[in-house]
């Protein structure tokens, strides 16, 4: 089987050239002509020699996705389906429009083992986590297709970023390369359901990406029922984690809260939450918590999520309410799912 060479990073594909008999500047030329160009075929890197074309054509493949479907809501996000082109799977990318530019919700795995009850992607078996290419492809088809520029990157699709964190972080740096896709780091959000140990990691990296925990609760008991890897590390071990996060990194942690009607949105568990996390260089962002199928949570009525959000700002703690975007198209937090293609 012919490798993606989307899968390597700038150093890897220079290795590779190496190994080939060819320059390393030729590695440069190719990896900008894929990232930066967005070009699809190695017959138009018109700075190659023609042999040079055919040899790469005949020894790997650009994987590009295909969109399998396209949906867009009455507030302009836009969902994709896209086609991975490995013989039957397929994800969803979500694009969304913000004050501050363009923004992308990437998948990092076909499925998710996290089992959250709330979320759509739970209950689907678990397939594979993506390569670093299929993650990074999710931006470039995007923008070939809108003929845009994404300016942020959100690891908040399908899957777990830190349960697939070796081809997350290479993304993210492909991602984040001057000579490759130029996103800032501090343009990336990673989101976690809380893999403590992974976390560590991604602090030590240095990679200045933005870190996203999601929370939900401020006790383990309640934590523990709707996500299972509470049990696992708890809410004190987490905690320590995004203390490590903010105090390496120099970067706010941001956590969010998905409100559920009597479930996690009284003021009660406002005050729990003030406590646990006072102090932290951090902000909350709190989601309405959308409806899936089958999902036994309802939405926080809109009075008790701004009370929620005001008790939080009056004990100095930044809350602001994410704005609900595609929940028409099911394209909102929680509920992308994996989709199998029927061909
Ligand atoms: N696995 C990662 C990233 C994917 S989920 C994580 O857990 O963070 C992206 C965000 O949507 C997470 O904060 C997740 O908890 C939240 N979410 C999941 N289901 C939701 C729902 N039904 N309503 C609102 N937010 C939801």
């Amino acid at each position: 089987m012919k490798k993606n060479i989307k899968d390597f990073n700038l150093e890897e594909l220079k290795q590779e050239f190496i190994e080939l008999g060819e320059k390393p500047f030729r590695a440069e030329q190719v990896f900008k002509w894929l990232w930066q160009e967005n070009i699809t075929d190695f017959q138009n890197m018109t700075n190659l020699s023609k042999e040079l074309r055919q040899k790469l054509n005949d020894l790997y493949i650009i994987k590009n996705f295909e969109i399998l479907k396209k949906q867009k809501s009455k507030d302009g996000t836009i969902k994709y389906l896209f086609d991975i082109l490995d013989g039957g799977n397929a994800i969803e990318t979500v694009l969304m429009e913000y004050k501050y530019g363009k923004t992308l919700c990437v998948s990092s795995q076909i499925g998710c083992k996290m089992g959250c009850k709330f979320c759509a992607s739970t209950g689907i078996p678990f397939v594979r986590s993506l390569t670093s290419g299929e993650i990074a492809e999710q931006i470039l088809a995007v923008q070939r297709d809108e003929n845009i520029r994404i300016s942020n990157i959100v690891f908040m699709g399908i899957g777990e970023p830190l349960d697939n964190y070796e081809n997350v972080v290479k993304a993210i740096r492909i991602l984040n390369n001057p000579k490759g896709l130029a996103i800032g780091a501090r343009h990336i959000s990673v989101s976690t359901s809380g893999i403590v140990p992974k976390i560590y990691s991604l602090a030590d990296e240095q990679i200045q990406c933005t870190l996203s925990i999601s929370l939900h609760s401020p006790t383990d008991e309640q934590r523990s029922e709707i996500m299972p890897i509470n049990k696992v590390y708890n809410i004190e071990k987490l905690i320590q984690a995004c203390k490590y996060y903010i105090e390496t990194t120099g970067r706010r942690v941001s956590f969010e809260y998905a409100l559920a009607k009597d479930n996690n949105d009284n003021l009660e568990d406002a005050k729990k939450l003030i406590k646990l996390i006072k102090g932290m260089n951090c902000h909350v962002n709190l989601i309405p918590i959308n409806k899936i199928e089958n999902g036994k949570f309802t939405k926080s009525t809109n009075e008790n999520i701004i009370k929620f959000r005001d008790y939080l700002n009056n004990h100095g703690i930044v809350a602001t309410i994410r704005r609900e975007l595609g929940s028409d198209i099911d394209a909102a937090c929680g509920q992308l799912r994996r989709k199998n293609l029927k061909k």
